[in-house]
């Protein structure tokens, strides 16, 4: 029996009622509009995002508006309020990409507060996918953005005054040992917990993937990278396949962590080809950690990362090396923190 001859022969019976609205949700059980985003600190994200999704906007616009919030944050993880590199200065990383596999970057940009718009400005009016350091902030200028002061936030200032005592370049694992409700965060170094006693967070990257309500995705990363990084480092979060990758037709997926980790396994490109495979979002992003974790079970034992991805149905799913990795949710079932699982 087809579909149509169904819906016509329980139009006429009450029971079958119940029995066709079963049957045609197996059509179309997508949860849209829906945002998520890495970290707790996406939850005001995903509210801004959500701003624009249910007023029927656009993924693309949503996950801009998203980023764009974050980086607003003077005392934040990610924009001008982030951690410097070891020389001082704050250097930005951010891309965006759309549906159709259009996307734009900026790498090493110093001075200019919202990168992503940046970087959308690449993906709309150049031929090009990414601008790095004085050519970003250059084609930024041209295009009506600010240049700010070199300033570093309050708490970054204290941080990189703390790190300049040592000078040691050694990355520190960023694990979130404890819940995400009690997690009252110490400094402990360059890849430092989440949140410290005055309730500010450190540089974890904004990694936010959206459905519209037409079911389009799009995707936006944006941070300062690593703290106390070399001058001139880049890391995932700015290259379409490591730190962000849509496929329309699939899924999309988002990262946080050491960057250089997920660069080497094109991480979130790896992520969409396993949903691809017909993996789960949470199963593809386990099977991308897990090519991480293979490479080097000893050396990942001192590293953190973890994917987020959503597909096409609206599923979502997420997975890290270490425990500590949180994500945010928001649509209209739901509007919450989830915990992700992790491999070690
Ligand atoms: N992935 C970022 C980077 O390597 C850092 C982070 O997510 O915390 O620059």
């Amino acid at each position: 029996m087809n579909r149509r001859k169904f819906i016509q022969l329980g139009a006429l019976t009450a029971p079958l009622l119940s029995a066709r609205k079963s049957f045609a949700d197996s059509f179309d059980q997508s949860t849209k509009p829906i945002v998520i985003s890495t970290w707790d600190s996406g939850m005001p994200v995903n509210a801004e995002a959500w701003k624009i999704l249910s007023a029927n906007g656009t993924a693309l616009d949503a996950v801009e508006a998203g980023a764009r919030h974050i980086e607003n944050e003077i005392n934040c993880c990610v924009g001008l309020g982030g951690y410097p590199d070891r020389d001082g200065i704050v250097t930005l990383d951010s891309c965006i990409m759309d549906h159709q596999a259009n996307c734009g970057a900026v790498a090493g940009i110093e001075r200019i507060k919202h990168p992503v718009s940046v970087a959308r400005k690449v993906m709309e009016n150049t031929p090009h996918v990414i601008l790095v350091g004085a050519g970003a902030q250059q084609f930024a200028v041209e295009n009506g953005f600010v240049l700010e002061p070199e300033a570093l936030s309050e708490s970054a200032k204290k941080a990189y005054a703390d790190w300049l005592k040592k000078s040691e370049y050694k990355p520190v694992i960023n694990i979130e040992n404890m819940p995400v409700d009690n997690r009252i965060k110490k400094q402990n170094g360059p890849f430092a917990p989440h949140f410290f006693e005055d309730g500010t967070a450190n540089h974890d990257t904004m990694g936010l993937v959206a459905m519209d309500v037409t079911g389009n995705l799009s995707g936006a990363v944006t941070t300062s990278g690593m703290a106390f990084k070399l001058h001139g480092r880049v890391g995932d979060s700015p290259i379409i396949g490591a730190g962000l990758f849509v496929d329309n037709e699939i899924g999309a997926a988002t990262s946080s962590g050491t960057g250089e980790e997920v660069i080497r396994i094109c991480g979130t490109h790896l992520v969409v080809e396993f949903m691809r495979q017909g993996y789960s979002p949470e199963k593809a992003c386990r099977k991308a950690v897990e090519r991480i974790v293979n490479r080097d079970k000893e050396k990942a034992k001192t590293l953190q990362v973890g994917f987020l991805a959503m597909n096409k149905k609206g599923e979502y799913g997420a997975y890290a090396i270490q425990k500590g990795f949180v994500y945010s949710v928001k649509s209209d079932n739901e509007n919450m923190i989830h915990t992700s699982k992790y491999l070690i």
